[in-house]
């Protein structure tokens, strides 16, 4: 598929998902990222002075020279990803919807409104059938579509392929890397060497957002999975990747070889339809009892798969095993861009 590039915008430009954004979309070929914005701390400069860069790679030329606007939605490309604080995105991410923006976002604002999808183009991609009633209902031109918290997608990613057996109930501890609290996040002396054994809000996430994405789509509204998820979060001194230790009780009952069977060939629609950041399989099963690793495993295909390992027996539930993502690609920039590349490939980037 050959479109012809896409002029796109970012919101909250300068933090770590926007910067992962960035990364994502510099030589996408379907996206140009061309407007940048943050908050007004950052208006006016350029995105070097306004940017405190923190990626490996370097920040592209081209964007460095480039003015930091106001997110305000008075001018801008129609299509606007979001990685702008939560308590931000409240506002602006509907000011920029009725103006007849798309917003893909990051943001956790607007992810359980029931019009809004919450989306893994891989597991649940028919929940962009929302959007038609929440133009409807809201009167926007433009539209909301969220991605998962970054936690929520590896699980849900490890639990869709097991759906097929009747997932009845999950326990799942996390192991999250600090730079899935932004920067600067956690003071260093908090975190190295230690473990800390909460993070605020995030264990309601998963516990919610892993039925509505598992969920049903029923005409307008998407009925929650049955499941029962009960999370514990804990953040590490890891810098990119979240590892999470995962049981699962299944109706079905089925060997360890089933289960791995059904990871290793699960495939969606950004496999069917070549997406460009389509991982070639979103679960990688290894079979090393010493991975997955978030040094050795976080980055595999860019940072779109999710990797399992360890699955075995469980003696309280009936499965368990490891599973691994990036939590600021997979997790973030990079869920959101697959969100855009599936509406591009639908043909629903265009708002009415
Ligand atoms: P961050 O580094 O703190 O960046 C926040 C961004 O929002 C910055 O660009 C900031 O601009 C902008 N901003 C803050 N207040 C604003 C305002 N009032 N008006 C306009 N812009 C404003 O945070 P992050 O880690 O990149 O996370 C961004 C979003 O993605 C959050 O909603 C977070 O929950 C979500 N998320 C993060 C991860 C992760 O792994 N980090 C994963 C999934 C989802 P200034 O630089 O000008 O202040």
């Amino acid at each position: 598929m050959q479109f012809k590039r896409i002029d796109v915008g970012i919101l909250g430009a300068t933090g770590m998902v926007g910067q992962q954004f960035i990364r994502q979309l510099t030589g996408h070929p379907w996206f140009r990222p061309v407007w940048l914005g943050a908050s007004e701390r950052s208006e006016g400069k350029t995105y070097a002075q306004a940017a405190n860069w923190r990626l490996s790679s370097q920040m592209p030329e081209e964007l460095g020279g480039a003015r930091v606007h106001a997110c305000t939605p008075d001018g801008g490309p129609q299509l606007m990803f979001s990685a702008l604080d939560a308590n931000a995105a409240k506002d602006i991410e509907p000011a920029f919807a009725q103006a007849g923006h798309i917003v893909i976002s990051n943001a956790r604002s607007y992810r359980m409104d029931p019009l809004v999808p919450l989306l893994i183009p891989e597991v649940n991609a028919d929940h962009l059938a929302l959007l038609a009633a929440q133009r409807r209902e809201r009167g926007w031109r433009g539209a909301i579509i969220t991605n998962p918290n970054c936690s929520t997608v590896v699980l849900s990613m490890a639990l869709a392929p097991l759906r097929q057996f009747g997932l009845r109930s999950v326990m799942v501890t996390t192991l999250q890397a600090v730079s899935g609290a932004g920067h600067p996040g956690v003071p260093s002396l908090d975190i190295m060497g230690n473990v800390v054994p909460s993070i605020s809000g995030e264990e309601e996430k998963m516990e919610s957002e892993t039925q509505k994405i598992l969920g049903t789509l029923n005409g307008d509204a998407v009925t929650p999975h049955p499941v029962v998820v009960s999370a514990q979060t804990t953040r590490v001194p890891v810098i990119d990747g979240h590892t999470e230790s995962v049981s699962v009780s299944l109706e079905a009952k089925p060997s360890v070889e089933q289960v791995i069977e059904a990871m290793r060939t699960f495939r969606g629609r950004p496999q069917e339809l070549n997406l460009p950041l389509a991982p070639p399989a979103p679960v990688v099963w290894l079979e090393a009892a010493d991975r997955p690793q978030p040094r050795l495993d976080a980055e595999r295909d860019g940072g779109m798969t999710v990797t399992v390992g360890r699955v075995r027996r469980c003696p309280v539930l009936d499965i368990k095993f490891i599973a691994l993502g990036h939590n600021t690609i997979r997790g973030a920039a990079g869920a959101a861009v697959l969100n855009a590349e599936l509406m591009q490939a639908e043909g629903l980037l265009q708002g009415d």
